[in-house]
């Protein structure tokens, strides 16, 4: 089986897990690809997560950090000079929790949302709170991009929602720790709109065992999701591969043939 994770911050693991071990492990159990999310624009160290085998990168600004960018009034690709090139804009959103006001959240979100389209890009979306705005801001959009809603906290008539706009939803191991509302979820939800990820360091699933959350970690977690969602996991495997595929291309290594 092959598995993607989609949203991993490789540059925020602890000192005790070195990214390059934890891409070794994750490949050990058929973690094949991983998408490192922007947090304050470019990944740190992007260009040695970059020469990982099967990592990518997102470029983006998280509701919690949009203090510290000086990038929303650029026409430029701010990646410039990072050393990569984007799968994906993002994580980019809205927090109910974050320190900056929802005044200064939204432009900073419409911002990147524009820069996606500019750049024919997906875009990764973090939301906490704000889900009906969220939605009419994406709606609104004159082109509305490719969007994932990462690590899905709202509810499942809303995600239905979003789906229905063309969204993606991804699950992570923070979902196992509300199987009730996991199933309600999956049972809303075609498969076809499901992507997975760990989030990780954070958002660790019951009963991991390592040191912090890893991409490794993300088998187990497909495992209680297919068994919620009553398919084998060598189904869930091939269909939400491909539907990450579909949304962030090909991978670097065909790319370069
Ligand atoms: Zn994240």
């Amino acid at each position: 089986m092959r598995w993607f994770d989609t949203h991993c911050h490789l540059d925020r693991l602890p000192e005790s897990l070195q990214p390059v071990v934890a891409v070794q492990h994750a490949l050990a159990v058929g973690v094949k690809r991983i998408i490192v999310p922007g947090v304050t624009g470019a990944p740190s160290h992007a260009e040695s997560l970059y020469a990982l085998s099967g990592v990518e990168l997102a470029w983006g600004v998280h509701p919690d950090y949009i203090g510290e960018c000086d990038c929303f009034d650029s026409n430029l690709e701010p990646w410039v000079g990072a050393g990569y090139t984007p799968v994906a804009i993002g994580e980019c959103g809205l927090d109910r929790r974050s320190r900056f006001s929802l005044k200064e959240q939204k432009p900073a979100f419409v911002w990147q949302l524009n820069l996606a389209v500019r750049h024919r890009l997906p875009v990764i979306i973090h939301l906490v709170g704000h889900y009906q705005l969220a939605y009419e801001i994406l709606t609104a959009m004159p082109e509305v991009p490719t969007a994932v809603l990462h690590s899905w906290s709202g509810s499942p008539e809303m995600a239905k929602r979003f789906v229905a706009a063309g969204a993606s939803i991804s699950l992570s191991g923070g979902h196992l720790h509300r199987p009730e509302k996991l199933v309600r979820l999956l049972a809303e939800l075609p498969l076809s709109a499901l992507l997975l990820e760990t989030d990780a360091p954070d958002m660790a699933a019951p009963g991991w065992p390592g040191i912090c959350n890893e991409p490794a970690a993300l088998p187990e977690i497909a495992a209680v999701i297919a068994e919620k969602a009553g398919i084998a996991v060598e189904k869930l495997s091939e269909i939400l591969y491909n539907n990450s595929v579909r949304i962030f291309g090909q991978g670097k290594q065909q790319q370069n043939g």
